[in-house]
């Protein structure tokens, strides 16, 4: 099936561009790994999303998700795997299917860093987590540690005092505690970009290369959101670029 753009994760980068490219009068697709909504999926209480105070993740993600339903966008559920250039266009590949576009956005945000070899050695097969409000409540009463010195580390050390009996806090090159039943890690995140190595130009860090304009260095592919070389990583920001890749694929189609 051919689609004027594809539009590579639907998070809000990915779902604010696939709205824009629809509404523009143009055919898209959304493919998706996971779940819409991405790494925000899991938060509660947002206080910087404008107009809609408090709302948690889940929410915001299924109301923009209920509006590319209204638009008629059209969302699927696998893991790209590769995206070639070809002389009509793009080839991107999922795990069970490939489709065929004229220009691609990619919104495929970031994932939690994992632990070092030597620290998943240390945990062995205690249950390790990249998120405390998803599974702290599992470990009501008994010890915990979390990994990390940041502000996501010091947020979940505060959400888990409340409910398990010790919270230890290392650094990400520490031992882990004996007697600590569960790992909460929090040491940063890490581009979701490893397949587009080949296709687009990556920083030192992984994250693909592009100005506020949001092109990056394969004329057809574009970027929006967190996976992209920037100062803010936000909500509104990912909004913010989704709406502004959406324009340059776009004009880009519009040109060829
Ligand atoms: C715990 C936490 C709390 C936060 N709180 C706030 C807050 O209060 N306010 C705020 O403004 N920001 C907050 N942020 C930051 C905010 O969540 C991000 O800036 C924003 O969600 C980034 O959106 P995105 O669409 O760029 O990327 P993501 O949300 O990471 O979405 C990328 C999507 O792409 C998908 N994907 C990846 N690779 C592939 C592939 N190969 N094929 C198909 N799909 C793929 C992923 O599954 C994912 O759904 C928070 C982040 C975290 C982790």
């Amino acid at each position: 099936m051919k689609y004027d753009v594809i539009v590579v994760g639907a998070g809000i980068a990915g779902m604010t561009a696939a709205i824009y490219v629809k509404r523009a009068g143009k055919s898209v697709l959304v493919l998706e790994s996971v779940i819409h909504g991405g790494q925000i999926i899991n938060t509660i209480g947002i206080e910087n999303w404008p107009g809609d105070y408090g709302v948690s993740g889940a929410d915001l993600a299924g109301k923009i998700y209920e509006q590319l339903g209204k638009l008629g966008i059209e969302v699927e559920y696998s893991e790209v795997e590769t995206i070639e250039k070809t002389s009509e266009g793009f080839t991107v590949k999922t795990d069970d299917d490939e489709y065929s576009c004229g220009a691609v956005i990619l919104a495929v945000g970031t994932e939690p860093r994992r632990l070092s070899e030597k620290q998943a050695a240390d945990a062995g097969k205690r249950a390790v987590s990249y998120c405390a409000t998803c599974d702290g409540a599992l470990y009501k009463g008994k010890p915990v540690v979390v990994v990390g010195s940041g502000n996501t580390a010091k947020h979940e050390m505060k959400y888990l005092e409340n409910i398990a009996s010790k919270v230890y806090h290392i650094h990400h090159d520490e031992p882990i505690p004996k007697d600590a039943e569960a790992v909460f890690v929090a040491i940063g995140r890490t581009p979701n970009t490893k397949f587009v190595k080949d296709l687009v130009d990556l920083n030192s860090e992984g994250y693909i290369v592009a100005e506020e304009d949001c092109i990056t260095s394969c004329s057809g592919v574009f970027v929006a959101g967190d996976c992209r070389t920037k100062q803010v990583r936000q909500l509104v920001t990912a909004a913010g670029d989704g709406s502004v890749a959406a324009e340059a694929a776009i004009d880009y189609l519009a040109k060829k």
